[in-house]
């Protein structure tokens, strides 16, 4: 389990994923990068669907 830096709910990460995976939290839909797998820590992914100009 992995802790949504964007609202704060438990995230499943399963026992297999790796860095750099790309997860979607259940509670707030925000999309998260796997930065790390032992400990677990979520980012919040980059937009990679949306022009931000830079
Ligand atoms: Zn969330």
């Amino acid at each position: 389990m992995g802790e949504c830096p964007i609202c704060a709910a438990e995230v499943e990460v399963a026992n297999d994923a790796i860095a750099g995976e790309l997860l979607v939290c259940d509670d707030c839909g925000a999309e998260l990068e796997l930065k790390c797998v032992d400990p677990v820590d979520l980012a919040e992914a980059p937009a990679a669907e949306e022009d931000w100009g830079q």
